[in-house]
């Protein structure tokens, strides 16, 4: 995937933000089409939209559902839930990969319907609770980097993987999938937008205060996660449409097991934020 696609995916976050907890623009509306939900690997689904994704993690005591995506994406994600034919009743967690409103603005919906514990790292908090640009949700407990939520035997870490947001998160867990084990990386988000700063100068403020260093320490954490399966906050982040219909042709292979993928999306990621900065820097 091309540079200018990752921004243009991301680029709805800022875009679509003065649209206060409305409809999706024409441009989001694309990323938001219905899509029906499927196996991905092991104990892990796909219960999202056309790009702005959901991950639904089974467990023997309950569930765990990573993001929410628009506001109108939740009915979405609800009615794909019950068609893999789970309940959203059982799903005691909810995950956030950040306060965006592509991947935050269902959450307070998706609250609401499951009683679930929403799960939010602090850098994201004020963001999640302001209501700005999405319907504000109180997360019931704040985590900090590398801690885990735990259900039915399955652990879900947190990696503080911050510059696209103050409290972007990378989850990953471990699946199997017949007798093997798998790294699961959840990418959060790497972007950075069109509107953002990251060098910090008095006529032109970074977007927030150590951004640049955050999106390099982002880089270093994500290079040092193992990862067989590489899954993201967007689908275009990792080939989620070509990768589908492959599986659905051939379901002897798994295309979502993808490590080189993985490798080459933090470089790609790595190489638009290095342009950016030097873009900054006038070199
Ligand atoms: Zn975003």
């Amino acid at each position: 995937m091309k540079i200018c696609a990752l921004i243009f995916v991301c680029a709805v976050c800022v875009i679509a933000a003065p649209a206060l907890h409305a409809q999706a623009n024409e441009q989001s509306r694309a990323m938001n089409q219905p899509v029906h939900p499927f196996h991905i690997i092991g104990n892990i689904y796909y219960v999202g939209a056309s790009d702005v994704t959901s991950y639904l993690i089974v467990t023997p005591s309950g569930d765990i559902l990573l993001d929410g995506g628009f506001a109108e994406t939740a009915p979405q994600i609800e009615a794909d839930v019950r068609t893999l034919g789970f309940k959203l009743a059982d799903v005691k967690y909810l995950l956030n990969s950040h306060a965006h409103l592509d991947h935050a603005g269902g959450i307070a919906e998706l609250r609401n319907v499951t009683q679930a514990q929403f799960v939010a790292m602090e850098g994201d908090v004020s963001a999640l609770e302001s209501g700005k640009s999405f319907p504000a949700v109180n997360p019931d407990r704040i985590i900090h980097d590398g801690d885990t939520v735990s259900l039915g035997g399955v652990t879900m870490t947190a990696h503080l993987t911050a510059g696209h947001t103050r409290g972007c998160t990378t989850w990953t867990v471990t699946t199997e999938d017949s007798g093997k084990l798998y790294h699961v990386v959840f990418v959060g988000s790497a972007s950075v937008l069109p509107t953002y700063r990251l060098i910090d100068r008095p006529n032109s403020p970074a977007t927030y205060p150590g951004i640049e260093a955050d999106y390099e320490r982002t880089f270093r954490v994500l290079k040092s996660l193992p990862c067989d399966v590489f899954l993201a906050a967007h689908g275009s982040f990792y080939g989620l449409t070509e990768k589908r219909e492959a599986m659905a042709k051939d379901p002897a292979q798994n295309p979502f097991i993808d490590p080189a993928g993985y490798q080459a999306y933090v470089v790609r990621a790595e190489a638009a934020f290095q342009t950016e900065l030097h873009h900054e820097r006038g070199e």
